[in-house]
């Protein structure tokens, strides 16, 4: 057994419970072991055993009031994984299936994000399985500054900056950062994804969707191929997918799906901005479903307790979750002709589904570097706190574009086109992780 079969073994036994957590290792496993074995430092320094132990997992209790009068209590984690290159960085969720494994898995990925963006970010993750969908607006009140009690004695802008995630949009972290005003009387960037409005970055809420657009432009252009009248399946409806949505009709190209976790809804001549809007006050401020926008607007199809991976399309774009997309989705896929599979949500194909689009000849661009946008944003976001500035719109807009090119250019900075097509899973993770083991090689014992 070589040693990088020994890591694995040995996770299998020490975070046994952890599935997904271990999915994620093993994918970038899978691409390292030559560069593992070039460097003798890699192995004196134990950088497998140190990448795949967190630095440490905080768990606490929240106990919240609800608009009944009864007290809630719910479990909730900040995994702060790595900090070799820089303050732990990553968002927070609030989503009734967060777990500890979850959030591992998504702080493991953060490093590799983190790294690829090139800026100085360390990995986390945190969040709650505190469903925030069936709340009212004071509960969610509550429930944040109940967390943010217990968060505030972790964070800090040198030490760990959270920001959003499912769950925990521009509201929430209004009352997150309120919160830690109020107990630290300290103004500064130890949150990201504040509103423009008092000390946020423009562009922050947009930058995960536009970001994963200009990555598949660069992407396109790559391989010979542009976005113009190409066919895009889009899943999910947060901010992720519709800001995907919106970037990409801007860019020429037609969105004939996005959906929910009840089903998808298909715009035959693709979604206009207008329905994207109209999508956006639903859900975000009526907190309505799109079966209620089918209702609505009878010319368009909603189809119940489906996926849209049937659909033809050019290119396939999961906004939604982890693992949504399996063996029979990917297939599907690859039998209707799509060439290319981007990741906007975080590790949203499962092993299966990844093997099925590389072994099909599809390009698979990877979440840590597909959605890398809304933390390198979160980045120049503390940038400008610690300025004291503020960057306009498309000051912030022409930055996100430099750097979805940067992180292209560092995807692909160790590996070579095979068959004509990047191999982009392969080089995400070379990159990230020579990075990130350099780093922890400098420091001897981290
Ligand atoms: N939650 C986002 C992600 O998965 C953003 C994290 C951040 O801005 O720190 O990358």
């Amino acid at each position: 057994m070589n040693r990088i079969e020994k890591v694995l073994e040995d996770l299998k036994q020490n975070h046994s419970y952890d599935k997904n957590y271990q999915q994620a290792v093993r994918e970038v496993f899978e691409d390292i072991s030559e560069s593992y074995d070039e460097h003798e430092d890699y192995k004196k320094f134990n950088v497998l055993e140190v990448l795949t132990e967190p630095d440490r997992i905080i768990r606490f209790r929240v106990q919240w009031l609800g608009d009944d009068g009864n007290y809630y209590v719910n479990r909730a984690w900040r995994v702060q994984f790595n900090n070799c290159l820089g303050a732990y960085k990553g968002g927070i969720r609030f989503h009734k299936s967060v777990n500890e494994d979850t959030l591992k898995f998504l702080a493991f990925e953060q490093c590799f994000k983190n790294a690829l963006t090139g800026f100085p970010m360390g990995g986390a993750k945190g969040g709650s399985d505190f469903n925030p969908k069936n709340k009212s607006d004071a509960e969610i009140l509550r429930f944040c500054h109940a967390f943010m009690d217990e968060l505030q004695r972790y964070i800090g802008p040198e030490t760990d900056v959270p920001a959003g995630d499912i769950g925990v949009g521009s509201k929430e972290i209004g009352y997150l950062f309120g919160r830690y005003l109020k107990i630290k009387n300290k103004y500064n960037g130890a949150i990201t994804g504040k509103s423009p409005n008092y000390f946020g970055s423009c562009v922050r809420e947009e930058a995960t969707g536009f970001g994963c657009i200009y990555f598949l432009e660069e992407v396109l252009k790559k391989h010979e191929l542009d976005l113009k009248n190409k066919k895009l399946c889009v899943s999910g409806s947060g901010n992720v997918a519709l800001f995907a949505a919106q970037k990409a009709i801007e860019l020429g190209s037609k969105v004939l799906t996005v959906s929910d976790s009840d089903g998808y809804l298909y715009f035959p001549d693709g979604i206009t901005e207008d329905e994207i809007e109209y999508i956006k006050t639903l859900k975000f401020k009526n907190k309505r479903r799109l079966s209620d926008f089918a209702l609505e607007n009878s010319n368009f199809k909603y189809h119940s307790d489906e996926n849209p991976w049937g659909e033809i399309c050019d290119i396939a774009a999961p906004c939604a979750t982890q693992n949504e997309v399996k063996a029979e989705d990917a297939l599907k896929l690859a039998n209707n002709g799509c060439k290319v599979v981007i990741e906007g949500a975080n590790m949203p194909l499962n092993d299966d589904a990844v093997e099925i689009v590389m072994k099909n000849k599809m390009i698979y661009v990877p979440g840590k570097i597909a959605n890398a946008g809304g933390v390198a944003i979160s980045n120049l976001e503390r940038t400008q706190n610690a300025q004291f500035l503020q960057w306009s719109f498309s000051e912030v807009d022409e930055k996100l574009k430099v750097v979805m090119s940067k992180i292209h250019k560092n995807a692909i900075a160790l590996v070579e086109k095979e068959n004509g097509i990047i191999n982009y899973k392969k080089g995400a993770n070379l990159y990230g992780f020579k990075k990130i083991a350099d780093a922890i090689v400098s420091f001897g014992v981290v």
